[in-house]
């Protein structure tokens, strides 16, 4: 090897492995183990103090998982990373070092639906709260930043309707604050961005999507940039003071840029529980391995299905920022350079009657409520995830009810093309 940094495809396949050191194994062996025996009473002190970076419990960590968060780290240009259970869990995982009761984190209304619910409602029981403004507009992300705001959050590709955040324009609000910026990256992948490279200091996934690749597992990973100085306003004293909750250590001070990360599995991962299992970070493992060939792929297709649909006669508008019509197409070169992603949405003319008839009436796509599988996907908004809304807020969420959401997969783009056509046929005959 040389001093070259490796590839994006390399550390895919590499980063976070080495053949295992008891048996050669050149695959990552599943760890099924929940504890490590101790060599002696001093090396298990030694483990407790964090003096020593080793195995405890599976709770906390587990080699298949820990090579896992490297091998994510690594494609994020992290400098550590945690794993758990699902990608909720990582978003309260992330927030967790960050936040005491009566803070709040400033986030972007263009989110997952169940973030808007886990940030609206949820992390209430905290004592957290969350206020939502539009990430196009600094401005307004400034202004609602307020003194007790510890983070801002945002995706890097917002569904329903592929919009795509200045990360750049957000991060400088962030730094002029002294807050950490949280992007949800789950939808682009490291292959088509990298926050940290526009600023971000933590980034979340779910491991469920485009990680694994193939609708099998549940999880979710948080990767630190290492980058952000704890110590620098008072604002953090989990992360930067004595901290109750692991016998008075000040982990900024003991673990400098690692101290988000050993904070998260000393305190966070040890109290909260929310661990990704041995058996799911091997999936994911695998699925990894082929990310950039997947998103390619994805990719290709997502922009050939939107460009066929957006000439179709039977289409009232697409929504992807791969399309010269997006709002958002310019941002495709600063951002994701290498595609839009392959999640859009798209209005069928015929409104509601004719989206229910349409995900009736396709073969090859399944009507599912997941994203980022090899399989591509369909769901109508108005009819599932989004039902509990009204009209006017259906609307506001790019999901009216003449709106389809397409996750294009990694079959014959042909097939995926036609299959559509048929169903487009019988929904609006
Ligand atoms: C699916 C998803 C989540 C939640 O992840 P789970 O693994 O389902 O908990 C969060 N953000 C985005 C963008 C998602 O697509």
């Amino acid at each position: 090897m040389t001093d070259k940094p490796l590839g994006f495809d390399t550390l895919a396949i590499h980063a976070g492995t080495a053949p295992d050191p008891a048996t050669g194994a050149r695959q990552v062996p599943i760890y099924q183990t929940t504890a490590y025996v101790f060599k002696d009473a001093d090396h298990a002190a030694r483990l407790f103090n964090l003096q020593e970076v080793g195995y405890i419990y599976s709770r906390l960590t587990n080699p298949t998982v820990a090579a896992l968060a490297n091998r994510v780290a690594a494609l994020e240009g992290g400098a550590g990373a945690i794993c758990c259970s699902s990608g909720h869990a990582a978003q309260i995982m992330a927030l967790f070092p960050l936040m005491q009761p009566g803070c709040n984190v400033v986030a972007s209304t263009r989110l997952y639906g169940g973030t808007i619910q886990q940030f609206s409602n949820t992390i209430r029981k905290f004592g957290w709260s969350a206020t939502f403004v539009d990430f196009d507009d600094p401005t307004a992300i400034k202004a609602a930043i307020d003194e007790n705001t510890r983070a801002l959050f945002c995706e890097t590709i917002a569904n329903p309707g592929g919009v795509i955040t200045d990360l750049d324009a957000v991060a400088k609000v962030a730094d002029a604050a002294g807050l950490p910026l949280i992007v949800d990256n789950t939808t682009a992948t490291p292959w088509l961005c990298k926050p940290i490279e526009h600023g971000a200091t933590l980034v979340v996934h779910s491991a469920t999507k485009y990680l694994t690749g193939n609708g099998t597992v549940t999880g979710g990973v948080v990767v630190d940039s290492g980058k952000f100085d704890w110590s620098a306003s008072g604002k953090f004293p989990s992360l930067a003071a004595p901290e109750p909750a692991y016998h008075g250590l000040n982990f900024h001070a003991a673990l400098g840029g690692m101290a988000f990360t050993f904070h998260s599995i000393a305190v966070g991962l040890r109290d909260l529980g929310m661990t990704m299992n041995p058996q799911g970070a091997h999936y994911t493992l695998m699925g990894i391995e082929t990310l950039g060939l997947r998103m390619q792929r994805h990719v290709e297709n997502a922009q050939k299905v939107a460009e066929w649909l957006e000439a179709d006669p039977r289409v009232e508008f697409v929504s992807f920022a791969g399309l010269k019509s997006s709002p958002w197409h310019g941002r495709v070169k600063q951002i994701t350079p290498k595609g839009a992603g392959a999640l859009f949405t798209f209005a069928v003319k015929g409104g509601y009657d004719a989206c229910v008839k349409l995900v009736d009436n396709v073969k090859l796509f399944s009507h599912v409520a997941n994203l980022g599988d090899t399989r591509s996907l369909i769901i109508h908004p108005a009819s599932t995830t989004h039902r509990q809304l009204d009209e006017a807020a259906q609307i506001r969420a790019g999901a009216a009810p003449n709106v389809v959401r397409l996750s294009i997969g990694i079959e014959d783009v042909a097939d995926i093309i036609a299959d559509l056509d048929q169903a487009l046929g019988k929904a609006t005959a």
